[in-house]
């Protein structure tokens, strides 16, 4: 029997209890859409108020030196790269993800000319997928074209004719894990690249890119590393193919010297390559302040109370009567799991909705999918008891019936 007094010693206990403090969090919300947009951390509020206010306020145009904006998309992308176990110099911060991966599978395609599939999973993020099908109307087919295969089938569809696998480490809707060290080996044997996309692994669990010799990676700055809406999202190339071709989307921050204004592109060396146009300062000094929540957290600590909160939640959901009318679509095995549930329901729609009213925010995907994240920086065990009881309420009243929840709002 699990107790709320139980609980409330969890979080007594819990070495990752006082993250929560550096989170301007409503005390009304349980806060479990972390993996969608992560919370807002205290000191990235004011690190953009100075930014605002005294940089471009006071110091205007000198702050490009005088406050290193011009240095941000190095500088964060160096605070990302230890997280993703990455050494330095292989991680820079620009652009969104489907941005990003326009440049790596344009890469990829330059590496392997002779090679025009790019594999990936069928149920894979869609803007992932929309971006193949993108350069391969701009390439033509013979040059570039997306194999779509069950994630389970990968490396079974492996051959000479895939120039890279481009895949989620931990699946948006599902949150099932990807063998990431197997599946690039798997790859590279098979003369191919690997690309992972660490929008729902980084920043959760402890990823291990250089380890598990990844070619390249993308990655965002708005779920786990709570970095804002829209914040930049990152790009990793590994030091061996960073000087090797140049990526296509060459605008002048990526110039050896954009200040010389050289009518003709010469590449920057290494990651700074990776960039185009002028950094959105605003957003990636969010990003800057909100990362230095990561300096001092043990990964390892952090994905235990992920796992532990994923666990908890399951074992109060099997006292409810709901655990029958919720399909598990994770893997049972917590292991297998990033740091998120999803179930199937045919009203998880309205589910959602009606217990965001109680004041508990998780979100739903298309087409039946109610998804719960867990972020362990603010996230407590008490959080989930709420959750639950919550839930247990919606239910009872059922008020993810009401008509209300018919229509879907533009973002779900
Ligand atoms: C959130 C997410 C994205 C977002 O891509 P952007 O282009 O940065 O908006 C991409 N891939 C995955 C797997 C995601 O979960």
């Amino acid at each position: 029997m699990i107790t709320r007094e139980a609980i409330l010693e969890l979080d007594r206990l819990d070495p990752l209890a006082l993250q929560r403090d550096a989170f301007a969090l409503p005390r009304d919300k349980v806060y479990l859409d972390g993996n969608s947009l992560g919370a807002l951390p205290r000191a990235a509020a004011v690190r953009v108020q100075d930014t605002v206010q005294q940089q471009w306020g006071v110091d205007l145009i000198s702050s490009w030196n005088r406050h290193g904006w011009i240095d941000l998309p190095q500088a964060v992308g160096e605070k990302i790269a230890p997280l993703v176990g990455a050494a330095p110099g292989q991680v820079i911060c620009a652009d969104s993800i489907s941005v990003n991966l326009f440049k790596l599978l344009s890469v990829v395609s330059m590496l392997r000319p002779e090679r025009p599939v790019v594999l990936s999973a069928a149920d894979n993020f869609p803007t992932d997928l929309y971006m193949v099908q993108g350069l391969s109307q701009l390439l033509g087919e013979q040059k570039l074209r997306l194999v779509q295969v069950a994630e389970a089938e990968i490396t079974d569809a492996l051959n000479e004719r895939v120039a890279a696998v481009l895949l989620s480490h931990v699946n948006f809707r599902t949150g099932r894990i990807l063998p990431m060290a197997e599946i690039t080996a798997a790859t590279q044997t098979a003369g191919a690249l690997s690309i992972w996309d660490l929008a729902h692994s980084a920043g959760a669990m402890p990823v291990e890119l250089d380890a598990c010799q990844v070619d390249f990676a993308v990655g965002c700055g708005y779920k786990y590393f709570n970095g804002g809406p829209g914040a930049p999202a990152w790009v990793y190339a590994a030091e061996r193919h960073q000087d090797a071709v140049q990526q296509p989307l060459c605008g002048w921050m990526g110039h050896r010297d954009p200040f010389v204004f050289d009518p003709d592109y010469e590449a920057a060396a290494g990651m700074l390559q990776y960039l185009c146009g002028t950094p959105p300062v605003l957003s990636m000094a969010a990003l800057d302040a909100a990362l230095d929540l990561f300096a001092d957290i043990d990964m390892q600590a952090l994905r235990a109370k992920s796992l532990a909160l994923g666990t908890l939640f399951l074992e109060l959901l099997h006292k409810t009567e709901l655990a029958a009318e919720l399909r598990l679509l994770s893997p049972p095995e917590s292991e297998l799991r990033g740091s998120q549930l999803a179930f199937s329901h045919p009203q998880a729609y309205g589910l959602v909705q009606a217990w965001i009213e109680r004041g508990v925010v998780a979100d739903f995907r298309e087409p039946d999918v109610l998804r719960v994240g867990f972020s362990p920086l603010y996230n407590s065990y008490g959080d989930i008891w709420q959750a639950l009881e919550a839930l247990r309420e919606v239910m009872a009243q059922r008020e993810h019936l009401d008509p209300r929840w018919q229509q879907r709002q533009k973002v779900t």
